[in-house]
């Protein structure tokens, strides 16, 4: 498999959040209070996990070791994987999701999601996240990791690779990053770090993220054997017939009896950066309000 792919090596990461900043600099994504405005946490992951305004997430857990401290951070990164067979792309049914052929990065044309989700049902990472439900119960549209193929293309890195400083993060030809992976795994399997191991490179037909897991898998949110769920596939052919003809009221409303059938989840809450109200997904009332200048209310 040709193509590039993004290098992330979770024993060189510090959690600065530097490439999380830069992805949302780069994109133009908000950073709305959300969810931990409500409550603490009691974790330094920050937002909690992935949202419709944010694609990237440096996630956070601790690990029990010999060290001077007692314990060790198992940093890690939260976003697309850039699947070889990415069953956002089979789900969809629109073509909103494509797999661009150049780059191997799976990309989005957010003109052409009606909003089922599909996508996000599919995904064995549930990596992509609506940008919320707007009061008249319209306006819904898929947000992800696009690899910043728009940068790619003019022979950039993407924005969250130029931002780290410890080289934790590369970009380059995709077997270049697995040959660095499989060296650097070596090198930490000599330093007793016994459970270090590649991700991404066999995964659900070879990803264009590879992953160098200092410590067990466990750590780091990710799925042993992701695969591309059997629904999708048995759908994929209804689903296409179905856009081919322009019935998106069909393809809603056949969503969501799918949806319920897969046990699908959505968020419940969103926040509305223009009136500052936090509004309840499902039924689409206020269910609180954020005044900036004179506190919470
Ligand atoms: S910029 Fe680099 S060191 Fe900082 S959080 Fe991202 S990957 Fe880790
Ligand atoms: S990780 Fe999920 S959203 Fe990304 S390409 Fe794979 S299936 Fe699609
Ligand atoms: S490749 Fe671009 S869109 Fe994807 S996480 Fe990095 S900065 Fe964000």
């Amino acid at each position: 498999m040709s193509g590039v792919a993004i290098y992330y090596d979770a024993s060189r990461c510090t959690a600065c959040k530097g490439c999380q900043v830069a992805c949302k600099t780069w994109n133009e994504l908000p950073s709305p209070l959300e969810k931990n405005s409500q409550e603490w946490s009691g974790s330094l992951q920050n937002p909690p996990d992935l949202n419709g305004n944010t694609r990237l997430v440096m996630t956070f857990r601790e690990a029990d070791n010999d060290t001077k401290w007692g314990i060790d951070w198992a940093f890690g990164r939260r976003s697309c994987m850039h699947c070889g067979e990415p069953a956002c792309v089979i789900a969809c049914p629109t073509g909103c999701l494509q797999k661009d052929e150049d780059t191997g990065f799976v990309v989005l044309d957010t003109d052409k999601c009606i909003g089922c989700q599909y996508c996000r049902s599919a995904c064995p990472f549930d990596v992509p996240r609506h940008t919320g439900v707007g009061l008249d119960g319209m306006g819904i549209t898929i947000n992800k990791c696009t690899g910043c193929v728009d940068r790619v293309r003019h022979d950039r890195s993407p924005a969250c690779v130029t931002a780290c400083q410890p080289e934790a993060l590369d970009f380059g030809p995709r077997d270049e990053m697995i040959a660095k992976a499989e060296a650097r795994v070596a090198t930490l399997h000599e330093r007793g770090f016994d459970k270090a191991r590649v991700y991404g490179k066999d995964e659900v037909g070879g990803c264009h993220t590879i992953h160098v897991l200092k410590y067990g898998l466990e750590m780091y949110e990710l799925p042993e054997n992701p695969q591309v769920p059997e629904f999708t596939r048995a759908e994929d052919g209804v689903m296409k017939v179905l856009t081919g003809v322009g019935a998106a009221g069909v393809v809603a409303g056949l969503g969501l009896s799918f949806l319920t059938g897969v046990g699908y989840h959505r968020d419940e809450q969103r926040y509305d950066e223009k009136t500052g109200d936090i509004i309840d997904v499902d039924t689409g009332e206020v269910v609180r309000h954020i005044d900036k200048e004179a506190g919470e209310r």
